[in-house]
């Protein structure tokens, strides 16, 4: 966190340092990003990730936008329009906050994206199959997604029983797990631990952690043998 001095902010651990919450999803002939954090432009540089053919909005909040206009990069060298999948609520903070790419009068150089907007029914992005499952982030709706055995939910911290049913039995969860004190709309670690456990989740990793939490490490050892947090980089093959 800016300006913080905290021994999560100032450990030596590469794992402690964290960029806004993001993931790639690859198969061999399909490359999805799950939003365009803030950080979008440093995550796409970090793996030289040279294709995008998707990006896939959970959310409005800017922790989980605020990156989108660096797409224009991959516009540029495929001479193609990014699709950009989102909710109806989501597709209204992008056309506000990014007017300038959806203006009529086009200057060269600005992002040029087709907004697609999904609702709950599962769709698929060349060989991905995409199952949204909606989530509450306190009073927002937002959306979580599965692929085949991996879900992923960030920004949540309630899911009504029939979303659940969505995500049981996936193979691996990635889920956020804010802090160990409770939060109006993000799940505690507590609150992440016993969700993998209800849900029959194999592997479970956390994820949009804050500098509350604690060390990485200390963490860990604190975690039941499936669960383990997230970390920057981390690949998962499935
Ligand atoms: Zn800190
Ligand atoms: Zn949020
Ligand atoms: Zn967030």
């Amino acid at each position: 966190m800016i300006a913080c001095s905290c021994r999560v902010c100032t450990s030596a651990d590469e794992k402690d340092k964290r960029l806004r919450s993001s993931i790639l999803v690859q198969s061999s002939t399909t490359t999805i990003v799950v939003d365009t954090t803030p950080d979008f432009r440093e995550q796409m540089l970090r793996i030289n990730n040279k294709k995008l053919d998707a990006v896939l909005f959970t959310h409005p909040h800017k922790d989980h936008t605020a990156g989108l206009d660096d797409v224009r990069a991959y516009n540029f060298f495929s001479g193609k329009t990014m699709d950009v999948y989102a909710n109806s609520l989501t597709e209204e903070a992008l056309k506000r906050e990014f007017a300038y790419a959806f203006s009529d009068k086009r200057y060269p150089g600005i992002p040029d994206i087709n907004l697609i907007t999904i609702d709950e029914t599962p769709f698929v992005i060349g060989d991905i199959e995409i199952v949204p499952i909606v989530v509450w982030h306190y009073k927002m709706p937002v959306y979580a997604f599965r692929f085949g055995n991996f879900t992923y939910i960030t920004d949540a911290n309630r899911i009504e029983e029939k979303e659940k049913e969505k995500i049981k039995d996936s193979q691996v969860l990635v889920v956020n797990a804010l802090r160990k004190e409770e939060h109006i709309s993000h799940f505690t670690l507590q609150e992440a631990v016993n969700l993998v456990n209800e849900l029959n989740v194999t592997q479970g990793y956390f994820t949009h952690i804050s500098h509350q939490l604690g060390k990485h490490e200390e963490i860990n050892k604190t975690l039941p043998s499936n669960i383990r947090l997230a970390y920057d980089g981390l690949k998962i093959s499935i």
